[in-house]
């Protein structure tokens, strides 16, 4: 039996999801048409968009369906004249704003304040447009929750729009966007439990964002093209049993924290970053002093525990994690980290074998200069 410990990458997509998915497949019609086959099309849109709404607390005309999280921050750094973007940000957020500057982080990777503050000042005299802030609510690494509420205080007060990816946040801790008091929120399904390649851009009640995909005018002229329908379905379902509590939350943090202590307990040399911030429950990332991500993945994976290095990256290669290096960890720290992640399907076997494995490689491997 193998051990799923990534739910950061991606979470299994609930069943519930998956007939959502089937059924909407299942069936014809685009949403735009007009007879009946595409009205129950547009039903299926709508209803979904419903249920996005709800659980952030927006407004159903609010909600703009992307292909994903990384379209949806797209879209909400388009329009920036200038950008200062956190460094810690996905990089979906960071290759979005190529001109931005960066937001620096203290040691665990929280935003420094009163950095952005002077920012603020500095970009308002600068910029002839808008001045957009970007923010991400939990990192996708390191679980770090940001004072996002603070960052957008801050950055209302000097006139400028807030975007926040809430993509690793979503369903792991509470999310809502008249509290958050940001104009733009990045959603993805595939990390809630729905289908991979949809999710949401939602904006403040009021709040006009340009579209980077036009025409057809599908979502109010905010994004272009025939609306993925299953995929649509597919995350309004799964947001929909998200609304109906995250009570697995609680138990997650105890296997985590269980994990974490057995690590730093048999091996005093292990380094569990940001540890005593506030981070998402369900998110470790753990350093074996020594040991290369890249030997410490592929051995897990031999032992079929899937665990990643840092964030998953397209070409399979494992770079050194920019969130770790805008930290200021050490070298020796920087490359030998990986993160793992529980979700919902995760059980303490789980993590006991992650633990187990863990102590064997480090007896093996550890404790010396970095193995290959
Ligand atoms: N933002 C964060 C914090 C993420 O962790 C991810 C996915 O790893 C994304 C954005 C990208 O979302 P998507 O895969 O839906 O494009």
């Amino acid at each position: 039996m193998s051990v799923y410990l990534d739910h950061n990458a991606t979470t299994p997509v609930r069943p519930e999801a998956a007939e959502a998915v089937r059924r909407a497949l299942a069936d014809v019609g685009n949403p735009s048409s007009v007879h009946g086959e595409g009205r129950r099309a547009r039903r299926r849109v709508e209803d979904a968009r419903d249920r996005v709404a709800d659980l952030v607390g927006g407004r159903p005309d609010d909600v703009i369906f992307t292909s994903g999280g990384t379209e949806a921050s797209n879209q909400a750094l388009a329009d920036a004249a200038v950008a200062l973007v956190s460094a810690v940000e996905h990089v979906s957020v960071i290759d979005a704003a190529p001109q931005a500057t960066c937001i620096p982080v203290d040691a665990d990777g929280v935003v420094d304040l009163e950095a952005l503050d002077t920012m603020l000042r500095a970009a308002k005299d600068a910029a002839a447009g808008s001045v957009v802030v970007s923010v991400m609510l939990a990192n996708n690494e390191t679980g770090v929750i940001q004072p996002v509420r603070a960052v957008a205080d801050l950055a209302r007060r000097h006139g400028a729009i807030v975007h926040c990816d809430a993509v690793q946040a979503l369903g792991k801790m509470p999310v809502d966007l008249t509290e958050l008091g940001v104009h733009r929120l990045s959603l993805s399904a595939h990390k809630i439990g729905g289908p991979q390649g949809v999710g949401a851009l939602v904006v403040a009640p009021g709040h006009r964002v340009a579209a980077t995909l036009r025409g057809g005018g599908q979502e109010r002229s905010r994004r272009g093209g025939t609306e993925n329908v299953p995929g649509i379905a597919g995350f309004g379902r799964a947001a929909e049993l998200l609304a109906n509590g995250q009570e697995r939350m609680p138990l997650l943090r105890d296997l985590r924290d269980a994990l974490e202590d057995e690590i730093t307990r048999t091996a005093p040399d292990a380094v569990v970053f940001a540890r005593g911030r506030d981070r998402l429950a369900n998110t470790s990332c753990i350093a074996m002093p020594g040991v290369t991500s890249e030997t410490q993945v592929m051995a897990f994976d031999l032992d079929g525990i899937a665990v990643s290095a840092g964030s998953a990256c397209s070409s399979g290669k494992v770079e050194s994690s920019h969130v770790l290096k805008a930290m200021g960890v050490a070298e020796d720290q920087l490359n030998a980290a990986v993160r793992v992640s529980l979700g919902w399907t995760t059980e303490a076997a789980d993590t006991r074998r992650f633990c187990d494995a863990w102590k064997a490689l480090h007896a093996r491997l550890g404790g010396g200069s970095l193995a290959a």
